[in-house]
């Protein structure tokens, strides 16, 4: 490997400006040129690739967002598409590339490397919904901002007697809403995984919960239920408590990276920079039971995830 090119693709994740640092820093050490990809698959495919020094990723490990911006692209899934954006590496003199992004950026890194480019993929998502990693880049940033928006929800909340339905991130995946589900304390934590949609279950826990004495009543809601403010109405109206719907939105995908999210990011993107240089390629990188880890992206995406399910049933008897 002589040329190693980084890219990030798919939804933003705080933290993956530290990995793209890590990646460059440690290429460099290495004796690497790394050449940097705009705006994912798409900028591949028109070419928009920049050389990067050890200066360009100074002052960026504290900043939310990827200064080499993201994107989806369509063009890309089709085999023309990928044997161009293979011509476009070799054009390039990039023997090597490093994605950063979720399973969908994967299936791309995977098609890359069948096609003679070394490909490495590395975490990067909110949602921590990709089966091969107890770790995502940008989830501890993401559940952090969730779980202060929600704490100051929760005061409002319960100065005004309310019920308040409050809907976080996660595409199909309820890793947030649990993890903030437990962190505020809510009362109700409906998750894509688990939720039966029987409405009636919450109105009768919100009015057990009245009698009982609580001045409010948190739902977290997964983005991958949704429909919150319609939600919020019927219950008010079930119920006779006032329920507000707060949708906390983009807000959960930006803000400075936690200590352990540039903290696992830097690992995470020195790794796949020594794992090519180990002559490796169509791995993803992952963190498991410990250690950070690598495995074949074909096995990786082919694992399964649950919910934890001893957190899940914990959490009802915890919210009393
Ligand atoms: P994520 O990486 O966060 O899962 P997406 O699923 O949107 O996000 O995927 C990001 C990009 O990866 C897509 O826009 C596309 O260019 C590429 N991609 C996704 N799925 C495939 C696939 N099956 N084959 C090739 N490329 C893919």
């Amino acid at each position: 490997i002589n040329t190693i090119g980084v890219l990030t693709s798919g939804g933003d994740a705080p933290g993956m400006n530290a990995a793209i640092r890590a990646v460059v820093r440690e290429a460099i050490a290495k004796g690497k040129k790394v050449k940097g990809i705009k705006r994912g698959y798409a900028g591949l495919l028109q070419e928009e690739i920049v050389d990067m020094e050890a200066k360009d990723v100074s002052d960026i490990i504290q900043r939310g967002g990827t200064i080499l911006q993201t994107a989806r692209c369509m063009e890309f899934k089709t085999p023309e598409g990928q044997q161009r954006a293979a011509e476009i590496c070799k054009k390039h003199g990039i023997d090597g590339i490093i994605v950063i992004g979720g399973d969908g950026s994967f299936r791309g890194a995977q098609k890359l490397a069948a096609l003679g480019i070394n490909t490495i993929g590395l975490p990067g998502t909110i949602d921590l919904d990709i089966a091969c990693t107890e770790y995502t880049i940008g989830f501890d940033t993401a559940v952090n901002t969730a779980m202060e928006a929600i704490d100051k929800v929760r005061d409002t909340s319960t100065s005004h007697e309310r019920c308040s339905i409050i809907e976080v991130m996660g595409r199909g995946a309820g890793y947030i809403a649990l993890w903030c589900g437990i962190a505020n304390g809510a009362e109700d934590i409906l998750l894509p995984e688990k939720y039966d949609y029987d409405e009636q279950k919450i109105v009768n826990h919100i009015i057990e919960n009245r009698k009982r004495g609580k001045q409010h009543h948190i739902i977290v809601n997964a983005e991958g239920i949704g429909h919150s403010a319609s939600m919020a109405k019927r219950i008010e109206a079930a119920t006779g408590v006032e329920t507000r719907a707060t949708i906390l939105g983009h807000m959960q995908r930006g803000g400075s990276p936690t200590c352990k999210d540039r903290v696992y990011a830097s690992t995470m993107g020195a790794l796949a920079v020594d794992l090519l240089c180990e002559g490796k390629s169509n791995r993803v990188v992952g963190y498991r039971h410990g250690d950070f880890v690598d495995d074949d992206i074909d096995a990786a995406l082919a694992m399964q995830k649950c919910i934890p399910e001893y957190q899940y049933q914990i959490s009802k008897n915890l919210s009393m």
